[in-house]
């Protein structure tokens, strides 16, 4: 879809830079399939939400349903509605947050910037480097800006919050601007 690709180039990016975070940590990183503890329901920017609700148009109609009623029907300390025995199930078109659970991160505070990864993760003793740390506030950033971008280009404004739970990502229908 022309008007995600700078979405989607995005998303490239980033799985490169979370590809390269794991080749250099590879004892210290234990996220792996079947361990989902990061699957909650997560809220996503229009853009994010747009791109997995056309994703899933191409999915087969049994599991477009079965995904929206889960959608319809999970309550907000649920896991996610894509989480099927421990796996998702659109996982190439997950969004952003999905890709980088678990990574190391530096976080912008009041005091400073704070690294933080998960508790499972960098037990061996090893310290993640800084050039191999996601900045979550430059991430936000580029997100926001994509976001911004299909905004104006393609979406009504008026009709969007500015986050959107990914349930709702699931059954919403969506209006051009
Ligand atoms: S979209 Fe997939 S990876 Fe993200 S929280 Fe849901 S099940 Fe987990």
């Amino acid at each position: 879809m022309t008007f995600l690709s700078n979405y989607h180039n995005l998303v490239e990016k980033i799985d490169h830079f979370c590809r390269d975070i794991e080749n250099r940590y590879p004892e210290s990183l234990v996220c792996q399939k079947g361990c989902s503890s990061c699957c909650r329901h997560i809220s996503l920017f229009p853009v994010e939400a747009l791109a997995l609700n056309m994703a899933l148009t191409a999915l087969s109609w049994t599991t477009r349903k079965k995904i929206q009623h889960r959608a319809e029907t999970a309550g907000p300390d649920d896991e996610c509605p894509l989480l099927e025995d421990g796996a998702c199930l659109m996982y190439s078109h997950r969004p952003v947050i999905c890709r980088t659970h678990g990574l190391p991160i530096l976080i912008k505070t009041p005091q400073g910037f704070r690294m933080d990864h998960c508790p499972l993760n960098f037990t061996t003793g090893e310290k993640p480097e800084r050039a191999f740390t996601l900045d979550l506030e430059q991430l936000n950033t580029l997100l926001s800006t994509v976001n911004d971008l299909l905004i104006t280009e393609v979406l009504d404004p008026g009709t969007l919050p500015e986050r959107i739970l990914l349930s709702q990502a699931l059954t919403m229908e969506w209006q051009s601007a």
